[in-house]
């Protein structure tokens, strides 16, 4: 398939696009003398769609009145026509006239554009897509700035104990403890750590800091990929007894790439064999060099379980955040980003939102991604409304139409029309890439369907099993199929868990996986995801056999697609009298349901399938538990689970067959 055409930048082609930033700014800071200022009222931008006529009269030389469009880079001519209050006719004429052979629908280069607009004295201005959709933001002046709280993300290698450490910074806040409210994980939080020295905070009553509850650096990189900065400093957490691990240096890589200073906590000092000036040797290999050992990192000494150091913790996170001089421009429309969001069932489409500039307040119109809506309540972490949040707050926001994503702009805008328009230009957008990822690479599906149709196949595969005396017992009895009109390569065959690479060249070879007690690696996962590549699991031979088998034959039953709901990842085992184990997990995907079927995965491998039998947030049996979030998992029957395994919760749907 040949190079496809490239997603039209957005905002494109439809009618009425501009928004406040597609008209320009009446009497403020325009050019003065040789504009044309008469007609300060300018034509409402849904008018434009009604108003095709040429305005100006055969032999007349073409003009407008607009004075200032802001365009996308590869403005149609039809696009520019509209915002130039012109007939697209019109600018075809002219642009021939200039020695330019367009259609109207075709993309005009930006110096064309600015020819363009010269000649006819408008003044031209290329934006970002959002910029289109919201208008140019004036840059804030240096006096509406007041200073905000840090942003704080916790990273770190797994069990060196960032989790504790979040919830005991929380636990040892006096403010939330006073609140009397109930504790609740949204995603983030913010304490105050005081009183400090006078002068400092209003009040003396100490300074804030926000932290971002999802530990780990998953939830940092997820965020960073989409072109989301919400971290102002990262503290890494090191056990002072392991010291530097894989995940330490990872941590390390993201936030250095990110540019985001780095505080190190030196955790589990509690322990006797905690060996701090150990990990302070260790890390000066990654360039991170401690005070007293002549550099510049801040390293502070602390222990999650004792709740020895935090404060000198949190003391330093402030100075840094002074040294960084974080300011924001509280006296506008508020801005920020989703942190987490779910739908939840008595409340609707819940997210919890970080404020980054800007104040959002109940009633506020609001567009986040593909979700709009009028804020209808607010709380802080605490379950207490709110009125209003100021910038670095994270509120936890009702009253969307949709559940937004993680990572997520939110904005608030003037008017609900242009926030449901704003949302559904991106679904719509959306809803064009989904259209043209679905061409796809074939699936068993397919290849019945065309062996039914009499349409002579071949049949690639791409086996993977935990052991090679499986893959080669499968890849004997498959290619020995007898099926006439149907040939049947193994065109990869290993052992392990199913890899990226295993899906690219699945793809590139239109393979099917066999994936025999293995399963698809995160990376794999995603690219499964992108490019729609077939993988089948089986943990019983004669059923891979089987099912490939009727495929290659054309009869394939009724299919099943396997959904998986959630993933999460044992941290902890305990043995309750009678109760038998119980699993301590962090749902680190989707969500974990009691009754659902479950597959635990250690290094990529199915190690069994089970049911849920039993799940439990603190001492309260729940129905499920959503990502970011702990809980205890009881099995049916397997209880051999190991820490670090994976619970993945799935279900089969039938597919409705075309
Ligand atoms: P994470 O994977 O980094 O989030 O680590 P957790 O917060 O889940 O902690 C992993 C394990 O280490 C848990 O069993 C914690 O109770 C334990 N732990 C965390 N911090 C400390 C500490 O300061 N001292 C001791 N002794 N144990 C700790």
């Amino acid at each position: 398939p040949g190079a496809g055409p490239t997603t039209p930048p957005a905002g494109r082609g439809g009618p009425g696009v501009p928004g406040p930033g597609g008209r320009p700014a009446p009497g403020r800071g325009g050019p003065p003398g040789k504009r044309r200022r008469k007609k300060e009222k300018e034509r409402r931008p849904e008018e434009h769609q009604f108003d095709l006529q040429p305005r100006q009269r055969r032999d007349e030389p073409l003009a407008t009145d607009v004075q200032r469009v802001d365009v996308l880079h590869g403005v149609t001519v039809d696009e520019l026509a509209k915002k130039l209050d012109l007939s697209g006719a019109a600018l075809v004429k002219k642009l021939f006239q200039m020695g330019e052979m367009v259609t109207v629908q075709q993309s005009l280069p930006d110096d064309t554009v600015e020819i363009l607009c010269d000649e006819l004295d408008v003044e031209v201005r290329f934006v970002t897509e959002e910029e289109l959709e919201f208008g140019v933001e004036q840059p804030d002046r240096e006096e509406d700035l007041a200073p905000r709280p840090p942003v704080v993300t916790v990273m770190g290698h797994v069990d060196h104990g960032k989790t504790l450490l979040l919830d005991a910074i929380r636990e040892a806040d006096v403010v939330s403890g006073e609140a009397g409210g109930i504790t609740q994980h949204i995603g983030a939080y913010q304490v105050r750590h005081g009183p400090v020295g006078a002068g400092a905070g209003p009040g003396g009553d100490g300074r804030l800091i926000t932290f971002i509850d999802t530990p780990g650096h998953q939830a940092f990189t997820a965020m960073r990929a989409r072109g989301a900065q919400i971290t102002d400093i990262a503290v890494l957490v090191v056990a002072a007894n392991d010291g530097v691990m894989p995940q330490t240096v990872e941590a390390i890589n993201h936030a250095k790439a990110a540019e985001v200073p780095i505080v190190v906590a030196i955790n589990k000092m509690d322990l006797p064999d905690a060996d701090p000036d150990k990990v302070k040797g260790q890390l000066t290999e990654y360039g991170l060099i401690a005070e007293d050992y002549g550099g510049t990192t801040a390293m502070v000494e602390v222990s999650a379980k004792s709740k020895q150091g935090l404060d000198d913790l949190l003391e330093i996170l402030l100075l840094q955040a002074d040294i960084m001089e974080l300011k924001a421009n509280p006296r506008k429309r508020a801005r920020g980003r989703v942190v987490e969001a779910h739908l939840d069932k008595g409340r609707g489409p819940v997210a919890t939102v970080l404020v980054q500039a800007g104040t959002l307040e109940v009633g506020a119109v609001v567009v986040a991604g593909v979700a709009d809506g009028k804020v209808r309540a607010m709380f802080d972490e605490n379950g207490n409304p709110m009125q209003s949040a100021v910038p670095s707050r994270p509120v936890q926001v009702l009253g969307w139409n949709d559940v937004p994503e993680a990572g997520d702009e939110f904005r608030v805008v003037g008017e609900e029309r242009l926030a449901r328009d704003v949302a559904e230009r991106r679904a719509e957008r959306a809803r064009r890439k989904e259209l043209v990822e679905q061409q796809r690479p074939k699936t068993l599906e397919d290849l019945a369907a065309e062996v039914e149709r009499g349409e002579v196949a071949a049949l690639n595969l791409i086996i993977k099993g935990d052991v090679s005396g499986s893959v080669e017992a499968l890849e004997d009895a498959l290619t020995k199929l007898e099926i006439p009109e149907v040939e049947v390569r193994v065109v990869h065959k290993g052992v392990g868990a199913v890899t990226a690479n295993d899906v690219a060249l699945a793809e590139a070879s239109d393979a099917t996986i066999v994936a025999f007690n293995v399963r698809p690696d995160a990376n794999a996962r995603d690219a499964i995801d992108r490019s729609g590549v077939d993988l089948r699991s089986y943990r019983i031979i004669y059923e891979a056999i089987e099912d490939i088998e009727r495929a290659v034959k054309g009869m394939l039953a009724p299919e099943f697609q396997e959904v998986t709901l959630g993933e999460a990842e044992v941290r902890e085992i305990f043995r309750v009298p009678r109760a038998g184990f119980v699993f301590g997990a962090m749902v680190t995907n989707g969500e974990i349901r009691r009754g659902g079927r479950v597959r635990v995965v250690r290094e990529g491998v199915v190690v069994a399938e089970d049911r849920i039998a039993s799940l439990r947030r603190f001492k309260d049996d729940v129905r499920d538990v959503s990502a970011g979030y702990e809980c205890g998992i009881g099995l049916d029957r397997f209880q051999d689970v190991k820490v670090g395994d994976l619970f993945e919760v799935f279900e089969q749907r039938e597919v409705q067959r075309v």
